[in-house]
């Protein structure tokens, strides 16, 4: 075997599909975002981004970056170990305080990312107790696919959103075989929101755990940010709370929150948990400061929802098709791999906006989109500058406009 031709024969296919993916080289900037400057070719060009998850643009208020530089001026570097040898710092346990009271929850567990949570909590849950059952949404995130598959666990597929065919699904299973429901609130890609009470009803009826990803969701929803289920009154019934401090919250990291219980066994059993050093005390220390800032800034959640939609009513009359989005997220359809990279980079090199193409295996063929996501900090002007670019781009293309 010729290992090298191998690979380029592979990479080749891709480009050939019009999936491979090039990464933006971006230099963000604090205290001006969402500019950033991007680099290519031994150009530098300001840019203004629109495509970032750093959803209320924490990632440069100024309490967090504080927090940090204290931190790490305090403890230094790294963490200096795993949680179990020597790893773990006060601010975890401050952190995983904190989170856990979010949440109204009696204890929360740290991870190095929200993939790794969902992995590490999914995989060990479903191996460890006997005759599990795991029901996963259609559209659930590749982190809970590739725990629920770890797990080797009986795992049953549930269209999306549809608690009659979780129902239908529930019921044909033993009644007294352990079970777990995982779904998430917000669906990043599409921005439609789960109906997580019914969810709930289903899960209650047939004595199964819940498992809710809110990773798209926390800081962003409900009275102090704690997520959807928060905002619809039904957080004390999920068993599994899951979120990520990268997102909202700006910085890094992942957790779950729930009993102490569910907690101490994931601790205890967890190998995603267990068996990697834990995150430097600096990046606890941010975490913690971004989460107490978000639980008291309802304004911040106002003016993004405000963004939101403002920028959604832009596109609309402007004739660009914007897909059905009930959140934050405003995904804008193409429906061809090779032509939402031509958009992406016309948007990049004619107009100095970015907004990364998200083809598949991200989303299905045939739905490739530009997904934005506007922040309290994109501006009325950016907002115009945005719309006009695309409506030219949408001309140039000939891509379809809005029914
Ligand atoms: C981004 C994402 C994750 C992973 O979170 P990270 O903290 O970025 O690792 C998990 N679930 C969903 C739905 C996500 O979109």
């Amino acid at each position: 075997m010729n290992y090298q031709d191998f690979f380029s024969d592979k990479l080749s296919e891709l480009r050939n599909s019009g999936d491979y993916r090039v990464f933006a080289d971006l230099e963000r900037e604090a205290g001006a975002y969402p500019k950033a400057v991007f680099r290519e070719g031994g150009q530098e060009s300001p840019v203004t981004v629109w495509c970032s998850n750093d959803y209320l643009g924490q990632g440069q208020n100024p309490d967090v970056i504080a927090a940090m530089h204290e931190a790490l001026d305090h403890c230094g570097a790294g963490a200096g170990g795993t949680r179990n040898i020597s790893g773990t710092n006060h601010y975890h346990v401050l952190l995983e305080q904190e989170l856990a009271d979010l949440h109204q929850r009696e204890a929360a567990l740290l991870f190095t990312s929200g993939y790794v949570a969902n992995m590490t909590t999914l995989s060990t849950l479903g191996m460890r107790m006997p005759g599990c059952l795991l029901y996963s949404d259609a559209w659930n995130h590749n982190s809970m696919i590739e725990g629920i598959r770890h797990s080797r666990a009986e795992k049953r597929i549930f269209k999306h959103n549809d608690p009659a065919d979780l129902d239908r699904l529930m019921r044909a299973d033993d009644p007294d075989a352990p079970k777990i429901v995982v779904f998430e609130s917000v669906y990043s890609m599409d921005g439609d929101i789960a109906p997580i009470g019914e969810i709930l009803d289903v899960c209650e009826k047939y004595n199964a755990l819940s498992y809710l990803d809110e990773v798209h969701a926390v800081g962003m929803y409900g009275a102090t940010g704690a997520g959807v289920a928060e905002r619809d009154g039904v957080m004390d019934r999920v068993s599994v709370m899951q979120g990520t401090l990268a997102k909202g919250f700006g910085v890094v990291g992942g957790y779950i929150a729930a009993t102490r219980e569910l907690i101490d066994f994931v601790r205890s059993f967890g190998n995603g948990f267990i068996f990697t050093t834990s995150m430097p005390p600096s990046v606890a220390a941010g975490a913690l400061a971004s989460v107490k800032y978000v639980r008291g800034a309802q304004h911040l959640r106002d003016k993004h929802q405000e963004r939101a939609a403002t920028l959604k009513a832009k596109l609309e009359k402007a004739g660009i098709p914007v897909m059905p989005s009930v959140s934050h997220i405003v995904p804008v359809l193409v429906g061809d791999p090779r032509l939402c990279k031509l958009a992406s980079d016309a948007l990049m090199d004619r107009f100095n906006i970015y907004v990364q193409p998200i083809n598949y295996p991200t989303v299905a063929r045939g739905t490739e989109r530009l997904r934005i996501t506007p922040t309290p900090l994109h501006t009325d002007a950016m907002m115009d500058d945005l719309v006009a670019a695309l409506v030219d781009i949408w001309g140039d293309l000939s891509l379809k406009w809005a029914a």
